[in-house]
């Protein structure tokens, strides 16, 4: 497969990860407590960095979260982790930065959103105020345009133009268009302002697939600042991982996109890192980054015997989320073994040959028997009621023998 071509020139340092230009695309993620709540969001940002997310975003809306803040990073140092914290900021940003200089110090980056950021207002002088916070700081910023949140008198502005052109455009291009030039227009003044152009990441979120598209072709066309991809809000379940599958994988396979977030809603009581993870396979399915063995699992059909095999598939499956954590310090590199898991001797035994370990269950009318091939050749056969069990062990096995 040809490595894919990066399209950026400029890359950001946040809080010591690198964004951009060459540096592989970063999973990140947001976390859904009060940010007040020190130990609550301590805990679900450990969560989503045991998770592999390699910043995680927090909104900090009140003085109680800019307080909180900084006990927010001292308490995951305390449990070791250092994931550079994001200030997500809406309407009084520069009130909080410019009040709580402790927070201001301990993000390692603020999101702006230039259409709330100035509601009201004449001038830019809240926006400027956040600028200059962040060149005091010397902290990145996103500015996140949100076509939920988009700058209105902008919006009209364009809008009017529009309808005085000789040829009107739709009013969907014109309200991508408005996105575009918000965000160009907001980095040029944040660059005025005082920030470098390698401390500035721009984004421009909706919600619709097609959109999403063409705002970012747009966008990637007209800069080579680094850019933040994600619909600004994906949806439920499986509605949600399709339709954010849909709408990055495009835009990564084309190079545009340097940091990802899935921005998927939670069940109630739900696992938030299920966001992480789901940024992850994207990438990984692409082909562009590794973080996880990878099971191919046949559909099973006709010829599978029981629930057995979604069983074993299934547990395979959840034994390596359990266990990446510990093994990607202790074994580098086995993010990238593969696994097959097969329903019957059709496809069972060519498809076990080509992964690192693959096992091929019976199926109707074969022998109770599951071979077992490692490296392309049948090592053992395993039989009886813990075949699950004894298949783990061979995992296990095979981790520490190729990659210790
Ligand atoms: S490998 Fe066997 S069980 Fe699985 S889908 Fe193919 S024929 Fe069906």
């Amino acid at each position: 497969m040809p490595a894919l071509v990066r399209r950026n020139a400029v890359t950001v340092s946040v809080g010591g990860v690198r964004v951009g230009s060459s540096a592989p695309v970063v999973v990140q993620s947001m976390t859904n407590t009060d940010t007040a709540d020190v130990e609550s969001t301590v805990q679900q940002v450990a969560a989503l960095a045991r998770a592999g997310s390699e910043l995680v975003r927090l909104t900090v809306n009140n003085d109680a979260a800019a307080k909180a803040v900084p006990y927010i990073r001292d308490g995951l140092a305390a449990k070791g982790w250092t994931t550079p914290l994001i200030g997500d900021f809406h309407y009084n940003g520069h009130q909080l930065l410019a009040r709580y200089p402790d927070c201001a110090e301990a993000l390692a980056k603020y999101r702006i959103n230039p259409g709330n950021v100035s509601i009201g207002r004449k001038d830019d002088d809240n926006f400027r105020t956040m600028i200059e916070v962040a060149v005091e700081h010397q902290k990145p910023v996103r500015i996140g345009v949100n076509w939920g949140s988009l700058d209105q008198a902008l919006l009209t502005k364009m809008m009017d133009e529009n309808s005085r052109s000789a040829r009107p455009l739709e009013a969907r291009d014109v309200m991508l268009e408005t996105m575009v030039r918000s965000a160009l227009d907001n980095a040029e003044a944040a660059e005025r302002y005082g920030l470098r152009r390698n401390q500035i990441v721009l984004s421009a979120k909706v919600s619709g697939v097609r959109d999403l598209i063409d705002v970012y072709t747009e966008l990637a066309r007209r800069t080579d600042h680094c850019l933040h991809l994600g619909l600004t809000e994906a949806g439920m379940g499986m509605k949600g991982i399709v339709t954010s599958t849909a709408g990055l994988a495009p835009l990564l396979l084309a190079g545009i996109g340097d940091t990802i977030r899935v921005s998927l809603t939670p069940t109630p009581g739900g696992d938030r890192s299920e966001e992480v993870r789901c940024g992850q396979q994207i990438l990984q399915a692409l082909g562009i980054r590794s973080f996880m063995p990878q099971v191919t699992s046949c559909p099973g059909c006709g010829r599978t015997t029981s629930t057995y095999f979604q069983m074993l598939a299934e547990q395979v499956q959840n034994y390596l989320v359990e266990s990446m954590p510990e093994w990607k310090l202790q074994y580098p590199g086995v993010e990238e073994m593969k696994l097959a898991v097969m329903g019957c001797i059709v496809n069972g035994p060519g498809e076990s040959k080509h992964a690192n370990i693959g096992i091929s269950l019976p199926g109707t009318f074969e022998e109770p028997k599951a071979p077992v091939y490692i490296d392309g050749k049948l090592a053992l056969t395993l039989k009886g009621d813990h075949i699950v069990d004894e298949f783990k062990v061979l995992l296990d096995d095979y981790v520490k023998s190729h990659y210790g």
